[in-house]
């Protein structure tokens, strides 16, 4: 074949392509434009029937030289791109994607404004054990300037033989030291029964790793004006946690911050594996703030600065850490809170990673 032949014969190739690319973006558009009107009529977008349907009409009409098995797989890929296209823009109309608002939500909280490009911080115990305890705590964290304080009154334990946490008692206890000291509370409700006496004691509500699809939970707390923190659940895809934050905003309360927390994986070298790419993604795809936990992701002392630093460079609005006045007889988290000591250590160490990172900028 001479040169000129094989040129002819691929301007040929390259015209059907244009061809076929521009059949198959047609075909997307009509697809959508069905994918609507099933969404109005509240009707399932895959229909296999129909599907089928539509695979014997290409196999009654097909001459060849593509073989039926072919021919099938090529129509399911394009019947599956349109319904992807389908699925990916009803993604973006979420109330809490960016497609939906295009400016962060800043979540205000005594005086902090979360998402509001500088980044903010939650530190307190793992759980409220003790007035003396919060005490303690919560001094250190005014000693640094900073304005809340977590803590759990109701802890959602592995066993049910491990301290409970003291409920409504420790949400009392919580938001006494936190009052004394100027600091808004953030606390876990694992239950739309408990909200009710516990909004008195809270500013912004966590709703925990374990109840990340607890819709009946999430559907309570969007329908409070309290902030809501949510964790992502440790086997959450993405895609799950931004849904579970359409569950809180579809009840009427955009005030939410999304906190990555690790998830399981097959690492045993750390509790959970920090996912910390889903930082940016939240932020890309959500107009939410993004925080992250380091104690429960890495389960790790020593890992807890190196994560932050991780965490803040990344673009997270904020960061999460355990603080207890001496761990080792802590009722909860005992491995992983940092002690008084180690607070100081970070927070200064945090600080001066920050003022650098601007710097350099
Ligand atoms: C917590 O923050 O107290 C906690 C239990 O974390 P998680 O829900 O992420 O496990
Ligand atoms: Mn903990």
């Amino acid at each position: 074949m001479s040169q000129t032949e094989l040129d002819v014969l691929r301007e040929k190739v390259d015209e059907l392509n244009l061809k076929i690319l521009s059949l198959i973006n047609e075909r997307t558009a009509v697809a959508r434009e069905i994918g609507k009107v099933k969404e109005k009529q509240g009707v399932n977008r895959f229909d296999p029937v129909r599907e089928r349907d539509m695979l014997n009409l290409l196999k009654e009409h097909n001459d060849g030289p593509l073989e039926q098995p072919r021919v099938e797989h090529l129509f399911k890929e394009i019947f599956k791109s349109a319904l992807d296209v389908q699925e990916k823009e009803q993604r973006k109309a979420l109330l809490v994607s960016r497609k939906k608002k295009a400016e962060d939500t800043v979540v205000e909280v005594n005086g902090e404004r979360i998402g509001d490009g500088k980044p903010t911080f939650i530190f307190g115990p793992c759980a409220v054990e003790s007035y003396d305890q919060v005490e303690i705590v919560a001094k250190a964290i005014k000693e640094k300037g900073q304005k809340l304080i977590r803590g759990g009154a109701y802890k959602p334990r592995t066993s049910p033989y491990d301290f409970q946490g003291l409920g409504l008692e420790g949400l009392k206890i919580l938001k006494k030291a936190a009052e004394e000291q100027g600091l808004a509370v953030v606390t876990e409700i694992v239950t739309p029964g408990h909200l009710e006496e516990a909004l008195d004691y809270l500013d912004v509500i966590q709703v925990g790793a374990r109840n990340m699809q607890n819709f009946e939970l999430l559907k309570a707390v969007g329908s409070t004006n309290k902030p809501v923190l949510l964790k992502r659940g440790m086997a959450a895809t993405i895609d799950e946690f931004i849904n579970a934050a359409e569950y809180i905003i579809a009840n009427g309360n955009d005030q939410i911050i999304l906190c990555e927390r690790g998830i399981r994986t097959y690492e045993k070298a750390t509790r959970n594996t920090l996912d910390i790419s889903a930082v940016p993604i939240l932020k890309q795809e959500t107009h939410l703030p993004v925080f992250v936990d380091v104690t429960h992701s890495t389960g790790r002392r020593d890992l807890l600065l190196p994560t932050a630093k991780a965490a803040i460079a990344i673009g997270a609005d904020g960061v999460m850490a355990e603080v207890h006045p001496d761990p080792a007889v802590a009722l909860s988290d005992a491995q992983q809170q940092m002690d008084l000591g180690q607070f100081d250590e970070f927070y200064d160490s945090l600080m001066k990673f920050m003022k650098q990172y601007e710097m350099n900028r």
